[in-house]
């Protein structure tokens, strides 16, 4: 059946959570707009039927394109633009150079591995993830970084998360390019109409850790370039008895420790953004907490890297940076109205409301608010595009996410450092396929995201 791109008005906020709680319709939880006329717009992706059925109910639907048919288009040019991939990836700043396609899953693995070679290794190091993926792939990540203090403060990006976002390995290998590149040869940074110095890159690198997971789902974004676009869950082999192409995989981004059983959390009438349905092709948050391998390396770095204080998870699609918490909205007023009280589960995850709100000290909101608002200068600089900083939640609360897993780690355990952690989420939806946008755009999202991760090491300390 057809899948389409779409945007879809409803009159009010119920209306909204029926997308979720009664259409089951995937949508881009952070394009929510308010148009003059009242109501929401929200941007989001269904089938025919599923658009048959909500313009039946009332909701004005917007048909874009066929995600299929375009996501078979990216495929084809991917393909067609294999050639000399890997010595690129290998060798050169890419970006910088025209006429290539998307790294492929081997050559964001070989790329990591070129950076951590001579003449990078006085400063760089390969790290190798203890868990193999379902298919048996080795992840690895990089550290950069120069000298050796347990002080000196590490920041930890990590990409490829989910299988149809292309962009994220290709954006962190452009940073680790450019940045080991800079400070190989006591060079700035331009970026835009932004300029990192050479002394600032020094500083970077001589006082900081900074850890880079560039692909954590190789398993699925090869079968997302290679076979189904829409993917974005990992490759879980389905489970015994299903046997339907969409009861493979667990989304990761919905497997980590945090709220993972959100039934017992959530009002029933939350739209949670979240399902205990392996055959839901999205959102199925697996059979435990941190089940799969992909999650287990991405909290390995966690806990095997106990001076991380900053964390980003690089996603698409909506020009958004968002910041703790993704479960409801925040408060600063209440501490104990908190994720860790049971005397407010099944209360949780209404937008708007006063029943339940999530505590966040202001200092922390402040801290978070204030470097995100830095990235966003540094992504405008480059060709004008305004990223919105705002919380995680939204209208559609979320549970399991490694953004609010990062940040609850010190709460839930007084022994574990604080992580203030965001997701970015990059790309515009109008891009035709936006989770996978025309590479010729992909290289301008590339150096907006560049720039807000040199901005944010810069700034972070
Ligand atoms: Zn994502």
């Amino acid at each position: 059946m057809a899948r389409y791109h779409v945007k879809i008005t409803g009159k009010d906020y119920d209306a909204m959570a029926d997308l979720v709680r009664k259409y089951k319709v995937t949508v881009a939880r952070h394009t929510v707009e308010q148009p003059k006329k009242g109501g929401y717009t929200v941007d989001a992706h269904a089938t025919s039927s599923q658009i048959r059925q909500l313009k039946a109910a009332g909701y004005s639907v917007r048909q874009r394109e066929d995600v299929d048919k375009q996501g078979k288009a990216r495929q084809a040019e991917f393909k067609k633009a294999t050639k000399s991939r890997l010595a690129v990836a290998r060798t050169m700043v890419r970006a910088t150079r025209a006429g290539e396609g998307y790294l492929d899953v081997e050559a964001v693995e070989a790329a990591l591995a070129a950076a951590a070679a001579s003449p990078n290794d006085t400063f760089t190091q390969l790290i190798t993830l203890p868990h193999q993926t379902w298919e048996g792939r080795v992840c690895h990540a990089l550290k950069i970084g120069k000298g050796n203090s347990s002080t000196r403060p590490g920041i930890y990006f990590l990409g490829g998360v989910h299988a149809r976002e292309w962009g994220s390995p290709d954006i962190l290998i452009n940073f680790v390019q450019q940045l080991t590149q800079a400070y190989r040869t006591h060079s700035s940074v331009t970026v835009g109409s932004k300029n990192f110095t050479a002394a600032k890159i020094k500083k970077v690198v001589e006082e900081k850790d900074i850890y880079v997971f560039a692909q954590a789902n190789p398993d699925g974004r090869r079968h997302s370039m290679m076979t189904a676009s829409m993917w974005r869950k990992n490759r879980r082999p389905a489970p015994a008895g299903h046997s339907g192409a969409s009861c493979v995989g667990v989304d990761i981004n919905r497997n980590y420790d945090f709220m993972w059983n959100f039934p017992q959390f959530f009002d029933p009438a939350a739209p949670v953004a979240n399902s205990t349905d392996p055959c839901h092709p999205e959102i199925y948050i697996g059979p435990s907490a941190i089940s799969e391998p992909e999650t287990k390396n991405a909290v390995w770095m966690f806990d095997t890297l106990p001076h991380v204080r900053y964390f980003i998870d690089v996603h698409s699609y909506s020009e958004s940076i968002l910041y703790t918490w993704g479960d409801d909205d925040n408060q600063t007023t209440q501490p104990s109205m908190n994720f860790q009280n049971p005397a407010f589960d099944g209360k949780r995850g209404i937008a708007n409301d006063t029943v339940y709100r999530e505590y966040i000290p202001s200092a922390d909101r402040k801290l978070a608010v204030q470097l995100a608002n830095g990235m966003r200068d540094a992504i405008k600089a480059v060709r004008g595009r305004v990223y919105s900083v705002q919380q995680s939640v939204g209208l559609y609360p979320t549970a399991g996410t490694s953004d609010d897993y990062a940040f609850s780690r010190h709460l839930v355990d007084a022994n574990k450092t604080k992580v203030l952690s965001y997701t970015i989420e990059w790309g515009s939806p109008d891009n035709p396929t936006p989770f996978h946008p025309p590479y010729s755009e992909m290289k301008k999202i590339i150096q907006e995201i560049t720039a807000a991760l040199f901005d944010f090491c810069v700034r972070a300390t």
